[in-house]
């Protein structure tokens, strides 16, 4: 059985005269994680956006465990095993920790059509999304902010709860935009940790500025130019890639 679980051929995504995302093809395997990198404005949140469904692609295909998502809704891909954070976040505020996770889980569900054991599928579907809501806020350590409302964490806390809320949808694929934006050196490290837990059941698509943390997380780069994936390759060959040094690395990596 093959260890690829997405994998993104040609795509394309055009707003008006403005290729955003020019053919650009990868794969995500699990156990690994496969950072894209770039200056701002280089397509990587509307890369994620075609492999999550958050944008149809202009061409191109996006294939899940072997499954041609390419225009599927996001809600669908989602039910299909591909999870997104994403760069701004997606926080309730008014709610608890739990509650967030708890909405989150639910969405997994497919909406039923009207049948007469209703009340007995609500009532187990019910101990099953409380159990991946519970799974996912131990998996994100916030297990003991699960009472805590959203806006009085702290920002380290709000992307922990953005990944349980991910977590919680149970996907075998995690698209993760920019995870570390905005924290302090202790959060970071504390992120880079969970990251590499989750490594081990999921495939990683991580789009990252931290370049101390994408060199210690990432197993494959793809590094994007003005929508064009430049190089892809191991760290040490991005690392030492002539093109990428002087398009990218160079001044934010000295
Ligand atoms: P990155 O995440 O690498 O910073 P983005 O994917 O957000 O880059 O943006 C890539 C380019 O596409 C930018 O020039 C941006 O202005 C443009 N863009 C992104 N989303 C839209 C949109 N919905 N409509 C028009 N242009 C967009
Ligand atoms: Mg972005």
């Amino acid at each position: 059985m093959s260890d690829t679980l997405l994998t993104a051929s040609g795509l394309t995504k055009r707003f008006g005269g403005l290729a955003a995302v020019n053919n650009v093809s990868l794969e995500l395997w699990r156990n690994r994680i496969h950072a894209v990198i770039g200056p701002n404005g280089a397509g990587k949140s509307t890369l994620a956006n075609l492999l999550s469904g958050d944008l149809p692609p202009t061409s191109g295909e996006v294939r899940l465990g072997g499954v041609d998502i390419t225009g599927w809704t996001p809600e669908r891909i989602s039910r299909q095993g591909l999870g997104r954070s994403y760069q701004k976040t997606n926080i309730f505020q008014p709610f608890t920790v739990w509650d967030n996770v708890r909405l989150a889980a639910q969405s997994r569900q497919a909406q039923q059509p009207w049948n007469p054991l209703s009340w007995w599928h609500s009532a187990t579907k019910s101990i099953a999304t409380n159990d991946r809501a519970t799974r996912a806020i131990e998996l994100s350590g916030l297990k003991d902010r699960r009472g805590a409302m959203a806006d009085a964490i702290s920002h380290g806390e709000q992307r922990q709860l953005e990944i349980a809320m991910t977590l919680a949808t149970a996907p075998q694929v995690l698209l993760l935009d920019e995870p570390l934006a905005g924290m302090g050196v202790a959060e970071a490290q504390r992120m880079v940790e969970l990251l590499l837990k989750l490594k081990k059941d999921h495939a990683i698509l991580l789009v990252e500025h931290d370049m101390d943390a994408v060199f210690a997380l990432a197993d494959h780069l793809t590094v994007m130019v003005n929508g064009q994936a430049i190089a892809s390759g191991t760290p040490a060959a991005i690392r030492s890639n002539a093109e990428v040094q002087a398009a990218y690395l160079g001044e934010e990596h000295a």
